[in-house]
């Protein structure tokens, strides 16, 4: 069926001016053609539904590249992972695709849930058994014994092991690779500064990926890790937080490496939103105190300031199911980059849409309004080029062309 959207403006996603009283033609799920009104107009017949949004801008879905859907989002997500069992780990993924999906973002990524919750999502996303967005999985993270994120259940030490480990992955339906460079704050005992593979067992992870079509996410937090994962051609680079081997100190930013990611094309998702001071999102919720990987988010800010000067793309990921990421808030990474790192509010929605998509390798399909591109696509109340606030309100949700929310409404 024929569907037209018109609204104040269009903001196609590719960074180029917004399309004034403009609408979008879609049919069988498909972008037909984006203009002005006026061009659309006779395309309409009484067989076209037609949703007006006076006042409001048409805008790609958001792309979101890192979430764990099986997590809670709370300061209890480490021990419910680690206690639920399969069937309430499927339930609340499923609950928070759905919530994803309503808030806006029309492809997501799971960056590490168990195999026994990720397939199983996907396949129900795809067979119209529950709402959700176009979901991409990697399965279970990679890990050493005993290493980050050890509990979603692959651990692999020797090169040997990692390549099976990506080989598996691969046979049970994993669309990318993540792999963890070095510790993380949610696994006790494991260390976020220090490297928990060599680049030679990172570069072969890669090399295997790509043999397999496959792109590789690799969680970094310690400057080593970043540096083994720049040199063995990682393809995202997941938090990249430049924290030194020195306990006793912080940071141990190189700009040098800096240019490196820029140069070779890789991206960099900081993972931006997740910092201890969006608890204003929710008045009244628990404060969560500084803390964690970020002790100086200033200094933390100026580093990705420093990246982003230097030529390196940004893609948003909010780490959702992580305490603090909650699912359905996603809007607050591009709201973060601008607010924080005086990023443009175009600049925000094309990393948010565009380039994240790019990154994922779904360009062809979705990530901006164009003819021929899927009709992932949502309405927000305002001018979000003007006040990236705007990202927080999403009237209507088009997934593929359905309508799964009208004017507010969720009709999934
Ligand atoms: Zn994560």
């Amino acid at each position: 069926m024929k569907l037209v959207l018109q609204a104040e403006r269009v903001v196609a996603g590719d960074g180029n001016k917004p399309i004034e009283s403009g609408a979008v033609l879609i049919d069988n799920g498909r972008i037909v053609a984006v203009d002005r009104q006026s061009e659309i107009a006779s395309a309409i017949d009484e067989f076209t539904d037609v949703i007006d949004a006076p006042g409001q801008t048409i805008m790609p879905g958001l792309v979101e590249v890192h979430t764990h859907m099986h997590c809670t989002a709370e300061p209890d997500a480490y021990e419910k992972m680690i206690i639920d069992d399969d069937q309430t780990l499927l339930m609340r993924a499923s609950v928070a695709v759905r919530k994803s999906l309503l808030s806006g973002v029309t492809t997501m990524r799971d960056l590490g849930s168990r195999n026994q919750i990720a397939f199983p999502i996907k396949h129900a996303i795809n067979h119209g058994i529950i709402p959700g967005p176009r979901l991409l999985v990697t399965g279970t993270p990679i890990t050493t014994t005993a290493g980050h994120c050890n509990m979603f259940g692959t651990e692999a030490d020797t090169t040997e092991q990692v390549i099976s480990a990506v080989r598996t992955q691969a046979k049970m339906g994993a669309d990318h690779i993540k792999i963890m460079s070095t510790g993380g704050n949610f696994t006790p005992r494991s260390n976020t500064r220090e490297a928990q593979y060599s680049y030679e067992t990172i570069q072969a992870a890669v090399e295997d990926a790509e043999r397999l079509g496959m792109t590789v996410a690799a969680h970094c937090h310690g400057t080593v890790g970043v540096k083994n994962c720049i040199d063995a051609g990682v393809h995202h680079l997941v938090h990249c937080s430049w924290l030194s081997s020195d306990p006793t100190k912080e940071y141990d930013y190189d700009p040098k490496l800096a240019d490196a990611i820029a140069a070779a094309g890789q991206y960099v998702d900081p993972t931006i939103a997740l910092a201890p001071l969006r608890y204003d999102a929710n008045p009244g919720d628990p404060v969560f105190q500084p803390g964690g990987v970020y002790q100086h988010l200033p200094q933390r800010y100026s580093i990705l300031r420093d990246m982003l000067d230097r030529g390196v793309k940004f893609i948003a990921g909010l780490d959702a199911g992580m305490p603090q990421g909650r699912f359905g808030e996603h809007a607050w990474v591009p709201r973060t980059m601008v607010e924080e790192l005086g990023v443009s509010p175009m600049d925000a929605l094309v990393s948010s849409t565009k380039t994240s998509a790019e990154a994922l390798g779904v360009a062809d399909v979705t990530g901006t309004i164009k003819p021929g591109k899927s009709a992932d696509i949502i309405v927000v109340d305002g001018d979000p080029t003007v006040d990236i606030k705007a990202l927080h309100t999403v009237s209507t949700v088009l997934m593929s062309g359905h309508v799964v929310k009208r004017s507010g409404v969720p009709l999934v």
